[in-house]
């Protein structure tokens, strides 16, 4: 039997078009793979067997009726748990969360519903899309499919774990600061960040609201752009969104960068990047030189500051979102508090882990009277100013190539001072900070057999030219990344 597990979601839409198989038959393959690996993964938090099924029975009857299915019928795939669903519970892999089950989809949710996608079940993250390898996960360890030993990255790596484990086609993810594009790159996936304002938030649990953006974790470029078409575009509930006009992504795949510029920021290129990444990097940059693209030297001179600003930003904008959690309107209640005061701090205390306490705290003092100016509105200013050399690098290139994460997977328990782990997000964070998209996709394996990314990120709603760099690079590349050896 064909492993459909094994391939993209394009690949699928056209077999089931062709009458080549079921969507029935291909969900059951998928919920028997993650059977059978899920064990040692640990990247679903929810499996939903039965109304998968019932979803792709009704794809089945729908495209025996012959009518229009939508783009993504039929396509098996994983949700980040931060997206609110009417199936399951939306847990945001909190205990504060862990009964909560939320009256509506977020609108991403119900686009890829109208579009035909099959969901499997809700996936593993830090606790609140806080983290960079998934360790803060109240519910459970999910492991790198490359090396069971590693993390697969984070927030995302229950995204990133699924999909290279072959235990989805693709996966619904979020980036705050990273969150799609580093774990992607540890996994070897390929993770999208559009532009804020591209995707609708209505419906994501939010982190930081003037960055979160919704994207997908896929196999291949190709897929991306699927999934982006369906996804992206203005939506009433969300004021955020750009009323723009949604070209379509498939159609930027041309396989043309002749005369593209591509710019290198010097600042991503130091001494402090690792020479194995730098070297896969430098085989990437040979590969799109080979196809007519044209690189130069940029500079993003506030580099060095943005992850101060961004930790600065994301708790202030953290500890105002995470106040509706109190034990009185959602979530987790503390059983026996004697008044209001200790309801509050018991149900905090014990609801939430120590990285989300941890960022409430930060967050609340750089917002608090007589520190305001020091810390966050200076952040502000600063972020700004990280904004601005974006505006100037773009004024000489097209597109900017970084690499994506400073290392490969590391071991569990590696990074245990928080800074430390906050810098995993060294090359990602700006992006976010400038609301510019980002893509990341794999460019090789290391020594030790771990998957490597690289950076892509264009200009404000020029998701087109990443993802059209990004397919001419993954088509052109001569070599094939491998599966992750897990069976
Ligand atoms: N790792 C970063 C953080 O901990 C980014 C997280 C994200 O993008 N959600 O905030």
């Amino acid at each position: 039997m064909t492993a459909w597990y094994e391939k993209t979601a394009h690949e699928i839409r056209d077999a089931l078009r062709q009458g080549e198989t079921t969507a029935v038959e291909i969900t059951q393959n998928f919920l028997d793979r993650i059977d059978a690996v899920d064990k040692q993964v640990g990247a679903y938090l929810q499996i939903w067997n039965e109304s998968a099924l019932e979803q792709a029975v009704q794809i089945d009857a729908r495209l025996a009726n012959g009518e229009d299915v939508g783009p993504l019928a039929g396509v098996p795939m994983s949700l980040k748990d931060l997206f609110c669903t009417l199936r399951g519970n939306t847990t945001c892999a909190s205990r504060m969360l862990a009964n909560f089950e939320s009256p509506y989809n977020a609108t991403a949710v119900q686009r890829l519903e109208d579009a035909g996608a099959i969901f499997l079940g809700k996936v593993n993250l830090d606790e609140f899309a806080m983290g960079s390898s998934t360790e803060n996960s109240a519910f459970q360890k999910t492991r790198n499919p490359w090396n069971l030993n590693c993390v697969p990255g984070g927030s995302s790596g229950g995204s990133a774990a699924s999909v290279a484990a072959d235990c989805c086609t693709f996966s619904l993810s979020s980036d705050t600061g990273g969150s799609i594009r580093q774990p992607a790159s540890l996994c070897g996936c390929v993770g999208l960040k559009p532009t804020y304002g591209r995707v609708s938030r209505k419906g994501q649990v939010a982190f930081a609201s003037s960055l979160d953006q919704i994207g997908p974790m896929c196999k291949d470029v190709e897929d991306a752009a699927l999934v982006l078409n369906v996804i992206c575009g203005k939506d009433p509930l969300d004021a955020t969104t750009a009323d723009l006009p949604v070209p379509n992504f498939s159609k930027a795949l041309t396989g043309d960068v002749k005369g593209l510029r591509i710019g290198l920021p010097k600042e991503y290129f130091t001494e402090s990047l690792n020479p194995e990444m730098r070297a896969l990097i430098e085989q990437a940059i040979d590969v799109l030189k080979g196809q007519g693209a044209e690189f130069m030297e940029v500079s993003l001179p506030h580099t060095d500051y943005a992850v101060a600003v961004y930790y600065i930003i994301c708790t202030a904008e953290a500890s105002a979102n995470l106040a509706r959690f109190d034990g009185v309107r959602y979530g987790f209640r503390h059983p026996d508090a004697k008044n209001i005061q200790e309801l509050y701090v018991k149900s905090k205390s014990e609801g939430f882990g120590p990285e989300v306490q941890r960022r409430i705290m930060l967050g609340t003092y750089v917002l608090s009277s007589g520190y305001y100016d020091a810390y966050y509105l200076k952040a502000q200013k600063v972020r700004s100013l990280i904004k601005q050399d974006f505006d100037r690098a773009f004024e000489q290139c097209d597109v900017i190539l970084t690499p994506t994460s400073p290392t490969q997977a590391f071991q569990f328990g590696a990074k245990t001072d928080p800074l430390e782990m906050y810098l995993s997000d060294i090359y990602t964070i700006s992006t976010n900070l400038a609301a510019l998209p980002g893509i990341s996709l794999p460019c090789g394996l290391t020594k030790d057999k771990l998957p490597a990314g690289l950076q892509l990120i264009g200009k404000p709603f020029d998701e087109a030219a990443i993802l059209r760099t990004a397919h001419c690079y993954e088509q052109n590349r001569g070599f094939d990344m491998g599966k992750a050896p897990i069976a």
